[in-house]
This record gives structure tokens, C-alpha cells and sequence, in this order.
């Protein structure tokens, strides 16, 4: 019989695999991280808005290393520009604000230094780090162990381990091994694009805007972005329209009545990529094998967050992982579906009511009605009334 080398490989060093690794270390176990960038977090694919729940949950301290800007609250638009702003200064002044005692709804974070960070966190609870390793596939050998293949710089490599854990993002290649059905419908694969932008006035809100005019299927917004900075973006559902994001975006920054208020901005990054608005993945384990993250779908199906979701799949699946490894329970799929089960019950099942809101919503042919819809959710989401946990 083999000994695995590693109780945890976990593939991909994003918000999810990083924090899985992180706490199944925690909790004892020996873990290897590894993810193909040489660079986390680069390109960057993200605007970085996170609540700061999202982090506390996570035991995530937030930090000048990635806090680009402190968020006290929302500023919702429909198309027309009517807008309910949903400002926590206001509601609640003595929790939120700059003074004494006083606290930040959530952050802006910097995506590179916030995923080294997190990657940081994992190696310093003793998680053995590899970057410049690509996964390669996986196979369950007797024993209730795997064989996991590994791509080291140009050299491959093999590693034992108990499981393997999939956080390798939207377009995860680790449930296929497995033959999960991990394929994602183009009706539900947001097309996203943001320009960060000096000269553009924010005052610590996330705006949001709703519309079909300015983003079919999606939102566009204006988020701040620290050091007078902000980030200009929208996503679009491209089997609802025939332009793309970037022309998209070009009506939005010209046409909107933002306009007056973008008309100076100069752009100073451009940032892209997919978003799933979907459903989590009906079986999000096999033999050997969790997945967590994007990669599972863990993502809110009416906002596109990701970040908060992916940290607390983590920390769910770092601490299951703890508990079946160090029990000796064998961790074939029959067993690995109590991971799946403890996720709905803490998160899963708030996912799965949002996106049973979000198809509501776009089966809606009358495109005034879905829009005043959708303006409402997202209202309603993230006021302090919302019926929903902030996933
Ligand atoms: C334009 C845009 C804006 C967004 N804005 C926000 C926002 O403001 N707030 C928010 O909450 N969410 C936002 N999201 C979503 C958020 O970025 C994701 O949900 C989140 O990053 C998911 O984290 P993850 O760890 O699952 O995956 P990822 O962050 O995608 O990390 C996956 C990692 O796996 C690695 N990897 C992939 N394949 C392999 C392999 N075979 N071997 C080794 N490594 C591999 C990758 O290199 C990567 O580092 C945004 C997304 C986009 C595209």
C-alpha cells in the first residue's frame, strides 16, 4: 500500500484553493498548493469588491497590502437613472463609517496582492506552495488514495494524495477528469469588461447599474478604486445582444447618464473575463475529488460575486476535509458527498433560491417589466433588509 506524500493537492490558488489549503493545514493536514500562474491574481480578471464579512468569515484580516478602498454601501440605478442609494453611514451610524469604532461595509482589493496574500496565509499555516504547476489530471488508484499529475515548470511530476481539490476557476478542467458536468450554458456566461479610469468622482459606494439598454442579461457599474482611481464596467449575456462587451461599454461611457460624469476619464487598465450567472453544480465531488469555487459554481447567480462565496467554500471544505482525513474515513465519493451537503445547508441553499430568483427574472419576455425586476432585486439584495445572507 502507498502512503500519500500529501492528505490535500489542491489545484489552483485563488480565493477558494487558497483558503481550502489554508484551513485543512489548520487543520493538521499535510497540503500542497499549486497553481500554473508565476504570478497570482494576474492578469487581473476582477473588480475586487468584497464585503467585509466575506473576509472576517474567512479569518481574513483586512490589510494595506490589498485594500485599495473602504465601501460603506450601494448606489442602485435602473436605466433611467432613478436610483435608491443604500448608504450604511446613514442607516447605521454608529457601526459604519471613518471615525472611532466605526467600521467599512467591505473593500475594493487589489487581486494580485490580495491573492498573494491569501497564498501567503496558506504557506505560513505550512501548506507546501507550487506556482508554475500545472495540473495535469488526476487518477483514483486503490487504497482511497490518487495519483495527481503535475506540470513543474517544463518538468512533470507526480504526487499521491488522499484527495484532490478543484479551485482551478471558471473554466476548471478538474471535474472533467472526474466526468462532472461542469459544461456552463453561453445563455448563462456573463461577458465582462472594466476600464480603470482616473478622473471620476466615487464616494465610497458600489454603483450598480441595471438596464437592458446599457448591459442585456448583466449590470454595468462604477466601483472606486483607491488613490482617486475607479473602475468602469459592465457585463452582458452575449446571446441577448449582438454587440459585444467593449461596444458595450463604449455606449455606457457615452451615453449614459453618467456621461457628464465620465466625460473627462482617462483609461488606465483594461480588464476582462467570464462571469457564470448560474446554478452551482448539482454534484460538485467524485472519487478523490472536491471542487470549490468558480469551479463549482459558487458564485452568486444574480451579482456575479465570487470572492466571499469562494473563501467560505474554502473554509467549509478545509474543515470537512480535516474531519474525514484525520478520522481515516475513505474518501470515495459516497463519502465526499457530505461536503456537498454541509455547503447547501451553510450556503448552497441561499444560492440556489437566488438563482431560482435570477431565471425568474429572465424568462420575463416584457424587457421594461424584467428590468424593473431586476432593478428591485438588486435593491432589495443589498439593502440591510435583505431576506438573503450576503452571499
Ligand atoms: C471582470 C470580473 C469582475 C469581477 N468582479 C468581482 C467582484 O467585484 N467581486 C466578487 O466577489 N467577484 C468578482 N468576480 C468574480 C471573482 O473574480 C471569482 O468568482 C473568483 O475569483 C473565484 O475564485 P476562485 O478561487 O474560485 O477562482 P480563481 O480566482 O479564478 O482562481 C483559479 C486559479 O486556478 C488556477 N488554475 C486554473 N487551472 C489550473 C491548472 N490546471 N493547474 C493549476 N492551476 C490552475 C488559475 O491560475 C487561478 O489562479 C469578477 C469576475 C470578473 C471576470
Amino acid at each position: 500500500m502507498v502512503t500519500p506524500k500529501y492528505d490535500v493537492v489542491v489545484i489552483g490558488s485563488g480565493p477558494a484553493g487558497a483558503t481550502t489549503a489554508r484551513i485543512a493545514a489548520e487543520q493538521g493536514l499535510l497540503v500542497l498548493l499549486c497553481d500554473k500562474k508565476q504570478e497570482l491574481g494576474a492578469p487581473i480578471q476582477c473588480s475586487g469588491a468584497v464585503s467585509r464579512h466575506g473576509l472576517e468569515s474567512a479569518g481574513v484580516v483586512p490589510s494595506d497590502e490589498f485594500v485599495l478602498e473602504a465601501i460603506y454601501g450601494f448606489g442602485v440605478y435602473n436605466g433611467a437613472g432613478e436610483s435608491t442609494i443604500l448608504d450604511y453611514r446613514q442607516f447605521k451610524p454608529d457601526e459604519y463609517g471613518e471615525g472611532e469604532g466605526r467600521k467599512p461595509l467591505g473593500y475594493v482589493v487589489d487581486r494580485r496582492r490580495f491573492d498573494r496574500c491569501l497564498m501567503t496565509m496558506a504557506e505560513r499555516a505550512g501548506v507546501n506552495v507550487m506556482l508554475k504547476t500545472e495540473a495535469l489530471g488526476y487518477q483514483p488508484l486503490p487504497y482511497g488514495i490518487c495519483e495527481v499529475r503535475l506540470l513543474h515548470f517544463n518538468e512533470e511530476i507526480k504526487v499521491h494524495a488522499r484527495v484532490v481539490v478543484g479551485a482551478d476557476g471558471l473554466q476548471s478542467q478538474v471535474g472533467k477528469w472526474a466526468g462532472l458536468r461542469t459544461q456552463i450554458k453561453l445563455t448563462e456566461l456573463a461577458s465582462c469588461l472594466q476600464f480603470v479610469v482616473d478622473k471620476v468622482e466615487t464616494s465610497g459606494l458600489l454603483e450598480i447599474v441595471t438596464g437592458h439598454r446599457w448591459a442585456p442579461g448583466g449590470y454595468a457599474w462604477v466601483f472606486p478604486k483607491g488613490h482617486g482611481y475607479a473602475e468602469i464596467g459592465l457585463g452582458v449575456i452575449r446571446t441577448m445582444t449582438a454587440m459585444n462587451a467593449r461596444q458595450h461599454l463604449d455606449v455606457f461611457i457615452k451615453q449614459s447618464f453618467f456621461r457628464e460624469r465620465f466625460s473627462d476619464s482617462r483609461i488606465l487598465e483594461i480588464q476582462g473575463g467570464g462571469v457564470p450567472l448560474a446554478a452551482p453544480l448539482k454534484t460538485q465531488y467524485a472519487d478523490n475529488l472536491l471542487l470549490v469555487g468558480d469551479a463549482a459554481r459558487h458564485v452568486n447567480p444574480i451579482t456575479g460575486g465570487g470572492i466571499h462565496t469562494a473563501l467560505s467554500g474554502g473554509v467549509i471544505a478545509g474543515i470537512f476535509l480535516g474531519s474525514i482525513i484525520k478520522a481515516g474515513i475513505e474518501p470515495n465519493k459516497m463519502n465526499l458527498k457530505k461536503y456537498q451537503d454541509l455547503w447547501l445547508e451553510e450556503m448552497g441553499n441561499k444560492m440556489w433560491q437566488l438563482y431560482g430568483v435570477k431565471k425568474h427574472i429572465f424568462a420575463t419576455k416584457d424587457i421594461v417589466q424584467r428590468d424593473d425586476m431586476l432593478y428591485r432585486t438588486m435593491s432589495d439584495y443589498f439593502s440591510p433588509y435583505s431576506e438573503y445572507k450576503k452571499i
